[in-house]
């Protein structure tokens, strides 16, 4: 019998009463450990954290806050190796993309630490600057924000057990609001060590942060008015979290971040052997195959001219033609596996539906896999289909609706007249419905410019690639804590990061209407 994790609430490690689901090794197809929720006293969990943990970190500093989250920084740094060996069992993954979520959220965790250093020690914040409400100026509104008296629950998405903590945890615990973090159970062995470590490091007060491995169940029910739930995952289960009674009925403020099509876009007018068109298929092979394409931010359509597509096509399949694929213990190994035989299965559902509707321009099932049994491991090979020409990426509507959870991008050409169709371009991105992010590829940079306030009200983020910054840019998928991470419609709604914006989701506005006396008083 395979380990049982324990689950922290109440201040304490206690175990599920029921036998418990097993995590799988994706490559190798073994048991690893169990993880069970069953039994848990979940009322009295969310309100020690919301009593004793939202207490104790309210009463100190955002500066004081900081520096707990610089030396939980430390002690997640001090265990990596741990990290990466859960991640390359239990994730499937080489270590260049355990970094993505490992290094990606000490990081993460590291960079709020600094960033709240310089808030001081105050316990909440002024937002703007007094208004006068009448002619003298002795009675004015001060707006502030006052940390929420509630719990941050997290309810995570598979694909990033590390970072989908800490880039979460990180601005809640430096707005003083504890933390209860639900990892997707077939990955949560990441999450629960990395808690684990933290926690015996004493480093936070008691409650402040706990979590539960395992079934959803009850979750959500135990949320009250000045709680706040954090959702990523799929489109389906964020439609459960906004319909609960206690979004609809007790006003809980919720963020969520769900499926994505985003798109890479060569923009119009650049000729054969430019720089920009290299660019884009050198990211648009990388964000294919990090993670396996598991990335809510990877590039899925990749937008170029019509007159561009057997080009970009070729210079494309010839990168993704060198990543080898199977078992990341292997050296030479570049891709490892997709999560489990779940996503195996949709991914290879996924790219039948969209088959239907485009041409494979790389075939993903021509890459024999590496020191890994093609029956057991859960490993595919990067595929890259494609509309074939305008019309047909006019007529095709499942790739602008469909996002295939793995190593899978269509390429969409737009119309070719005068120039390049911009607006055609643009149209057919916005057929995505708002995505995480867009990334643009191009030379001159004032016909870049004027493309991107055409991107910005529907995507979270734009990522702009030219040649000058060919060598330093931060790429398309990976999402930086100083920049916002979300998106409109589809893409959920939410707003994730973005430097001190991200503490907005975790405090209360309000006006204070008072004399100029008083309001200079406040601190
Ligand atoms: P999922 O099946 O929706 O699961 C997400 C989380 O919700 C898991 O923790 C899951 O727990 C939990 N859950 C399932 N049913 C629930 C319910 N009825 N009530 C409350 N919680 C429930 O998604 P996934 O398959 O893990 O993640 C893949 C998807 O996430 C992809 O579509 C991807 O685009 C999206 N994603 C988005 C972002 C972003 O930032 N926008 C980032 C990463 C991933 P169990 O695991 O125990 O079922």
């Amino acid at each position: 019998m395979t380990e049982l994790l324990s689950n922290y609430v109440s201040g304490q490690w206690q175990n599920g009463q029921g036998a418990g689901t097993a995590l799988h090794d994706p490559v190798l197809g073994t048991a690893l450990v169990r993880v069970d929720a069953s039994g848990l006293d979940l009322a009295a969990a969310f309100a020690f954290a919301r009593h004793h943990g939202g207490a104790a970190l309210r009463a100190l500093t955002y500066a004081q806050r900081a520096a707990m989250l610089g030396a939980a920084a430390k002690v997640l740094q001090a265990n990596r190796d741990a990290y990466y060996e859960i991640s390359t069992a239990n994730s499937g993954t080489v270590k260049n993309d355990t970094a993505v979520d490992v290094d990606g959220g000490i990081y993460t965790l590291g960079t709020y630490a600094k960033m709240g250093e310089s808030m001081g020690d105050v316990h909440f914040m002024h937002d703007g600057e007094p208004a006068r409400l009448a002619k003298d100026p002795l009675f004015q509104s001060q707006h502030v924000l006052t940390p929420t008296r509630g719990v941050a629950l997290f309810i995570n998405a598979f694909n990033f057990p590390a970072w989908g903590l800490w880039e979460k945890a990180a601005p809640a615990l430096l707005s003083g609001v504890p933390v209860i973090v639900k990892p997707a159970t077939t990955t949560a062995w990441l999450t629960q060590r990395m808690v684990k470590d933290v926690v015996d490091a004493g480093i936070f007060p008691a409650g402040a942060i706990s979590v539960i491995c395992g079934s959803s169940a009850g979750l959500m029910d135990q949320l009250d008015p000045f709680d706040v739930v954090s959702f990523t995952g799929s489109a389906d289960t964020a439609a459960i979290i906004r319909s609960h009674p206690a979004v609809t009925k007790k006003s809980v403020r919720v963020n969520i971040e769900a499926d994505s099509v985003n798109s890479a876009l060569l923009m119009p007018g650049e000729a054969l052997g430019s720089e920009a068109i290299d660019l884009l298929a050198k990211e648009v092979a990388r964000e294919m195959t990090v993670k396996s394409g598991q990335k809510c931010t990877a590039i899925r359509r990749v937008l170029v001219p019509e007159a561009m597509y057997e080009t970009v096509a070729q210079a494309i399949s010839a990168r993704l033609a060198k990543t080898t694929v199977g078992n990341p213990r292997n050296e030479t190994v570049r891709m490892g596996a997709v999560v489990n035989r779940e996503q195996f299965n949709a991914v290879r559902d996924g790219l039948t539906y969209l088959k239907a509707q485009a041409a494979v321009l790389h075939d993903g099932s021509t890459h024999a896999l590496v020191d890994a049994d093609a029956a057991v491991a859960c490993c595919v090979g990067p595929t890259l289909l494609g509309t074939c020409n305008a019309a047909g990426s006019d007529a095709a509507d499942r790739v602008h609706d469909t996002e295939v959870f793995g190593p899978v991008a269509t390429l969409v050409p737009y119309r070719s007249t005068g120039n390049g169709d911009l607006a055609h371009a643009l149209q057919l991105i916005r057929r995505g419905q708002g995505s995480l992010v867009a990334s643009v590829y191009g030379s001159d940079p004032a016909e870049l410019a004027r493309a991107i306030p055409e991107l910005t009200d529907s995507h979270g983020r734009v990522h702009v690639i030219s040649p000058d910054v060919a060598a330093m840019h931060t790429g398309h998928g990976n999402v930086m804590p100083q920049s916002l991470h979300g998106g409109p419609g589809r893409a959920g709604g939410g707003e994730e990061l973005g430097g001190l914006r991200a503490l907005n989701f975790y405090h209360r506005r309000a006006a204070i209407q008072a004399s100029t006396a008083v309001l200079t008083q406040l601190k």
